[in-house]
């Protein structure tokens, strides 16, 4: 029977407390100045010497603007543009330690918003940072009402469909006798583009284990787990991916239920068909650090049909490429072999906002996987740069539970997937299976400033 997807959202928030984005420095004698001079001004008149110029708060504490309350601050500038002699908005340098040089503190509040609200984050009018930039800041969606229709799926007005199916498709259908003669497809479909990946190693605990699993349950996707840790951590179910090892594969003897999908941690044909072997009925996944082209063309020989694409958790290749450039590579190479139809790609690492999915599914993946935005969304305090997988250190909140957990990824997704369906929606897309290698719909910053620059002299590309 037809039910249509929906996430149940609800308030979860903050346990652990995020230092303001600003601080709002006023000049104590200014102030005072101020004061008496609208004392003198309007005789007196403490209604109108109250009435200060932030409507949020942060001069309305019991001293006003000798004492304000900066975790109220927003950033408007009001205060600042009024009177400028003794009020000023800095930021807060005590938030230089959340995330890393590429999970920026911007980026962190962002997700911190999606997973305590799981509403869409508004930034409101007037943006000042760039149009363009390094890695998914290269690439604008294109959104041009004028050659398409908009459609409407965030209010559920048109229903656009997140779907997307993981397996093996044969490239047509062959009949005899009026019975299909060709191999049967295998695979099976999740509701959203979004698969959780495996958390580092140093957060293997049961209590993240545990919420990790809960939400890819409560949201009805995937979740990546070492095989190892299935049977320590007592986790079952079919939503679970065990990643599996060479050195490790005797584990999969004890796995006792079968899991949708199981995943290779390298080629290895002998490997492959062994586990296929095991597990007949469940999708065999390869799981490849990108660049990594000729092997997937190898293992897409051999019979693989479903790789899971990493890059680190900067979004860089082991030779220093961008996701974008190396995922639209593995996407034309399949393409190029003409077996892409037949073959799912999910793409992973460095997709730490809403808009970096659909990003990602232009450039060719089928689904992507969350890493660092899932322990971002616990509030996991980065204990350095986190760049490799097997390197990235992570330190949860105390006050962190399951409950908790399992809520903030939840609105994490919702928020992810109602901006999925606002970019689908903009750009005229029903269904997100469509969207995949989409590069007309596509606009590249290199592509375009080549195309309006590269005749005058002195452009370098
Ligand atoms: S910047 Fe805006 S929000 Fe912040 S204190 Fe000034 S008026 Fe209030």
């Amino acid at each position: 029977m037809y039910r249509r997807y929906h996430l149940r959202t609800d308030s979860a928030p903050d346990v652990a407390t995020l230092p303001s984005p600003f601080r709002v420095r006023v000049s104590k004698p200014g102030l005072a100045g101020f004061l008496l001079k609208e004392f003198v001004q309007y005789r007196g008149n403490r209604t109108i010497m109250l009435n200060r110029p932030c409507m949020y708060g942060v001069f309305s504490g019991p001293v006003g603007g000798f004492a304000p309350r900066e975790h109220l601050c927003v950033g408007c500038l009001r205060c600042t543009t009024q009177y400028p002699e003794f009020v000023r908005i800095l930021p807060n340098p005590a938030r230089s330690f959340l995330g890393d040089s590429y999970f920026t503190p911007d980026r962190v509040d962002a997700v911190c918003y999606e997973a305590r609200s799981g509403k869409i984050p508004v930034k409101g009018a007037g943006y000042r940072g760039p149009f363009g930039g390094d890695g998914w800041d290269g690439l604008w969606t294109d959104m041009s009402e004028i050659v398409r229709p908009t459609r409407d799926g965030i209010h559920g007005r048109e229903f656009i469909s997140t779907v997307i199916d993981i397996g093996a498709k044969p490239s047509r259908l062959t009949f005899a006798d009026g019975k299909p003669s060709c191999e049967q497809p295998q695979l099976f479909s999740i509701p959203i583009p979004v698969l959780f990946d495996a958390p580092p190693a140093s957060l293997l605990a049961e209590t993240v284990v545990k919420t990790f699993t809960a939400a890819a349950e409560a949201t009805e996707t995937l979740i990546v787990l070492p095989l190892e840790s299935l049977a320590k951590l007592a986790v079952r179910g079919r939503h679970i991916v065990p990643l599996i090892t060479r050195a490790r594969l005797g584990a999969l003897h004890a796995l006792d239920f079968e899991p949708a999908m199981l995943e290779l941690d390298e080629w290895d044909q002998q490997l492959f068909a062994q586990v296929q072997a095991q597990f007949p009925r469940s999708v065999i996944c390869l799981r490849l650090e990108l660049p990594s082209t000729d092997a997937i063309l190898q293992a897409a020989g051999a019979g693989v049909r479903v790789f899971h694409l990493l890059a680190n958790y900067h979004g860089r290749g082991s030779d220093g490429r961008f996701a974008t450039d190396l995922f639209r590579e593995a996407h034309k190479a399949l393409v190029a072999q003409r077996c892409r139809d037949e073959v799912t790609i999910l793409g992973g690492g460095g997709i730490i906002a809403a808009e970096h999915v659909p990003k990602a599914i232009i450039c060719g993946c089928d689904g992507v996987s969350l890493d660092t935005p899932l322990l971002v969304a616990l509030q996991a305090e980065f204990a350095g740069e986190a760049v490799s997988r097997n390197t990235g250190s992570f330190k949860l909140p105390s006050r962190f539970t399951v409950g908790w957990g399992v809520m903030r990824i939840t609105n994490l997704i919702a928020s992810w997937r109602d901006q999925l369906l606002e970019v689908m929606g903009a750009m005229g897309l029903r269904e997100v299976r469509r969207m995949r290698g989409e590069l007309g719909r596509a606009m590249f910053q290199t592509d375009l400033e080549k195309e309006a620059f590269s005749d005058i002299a002195g452009y370098v590309s």
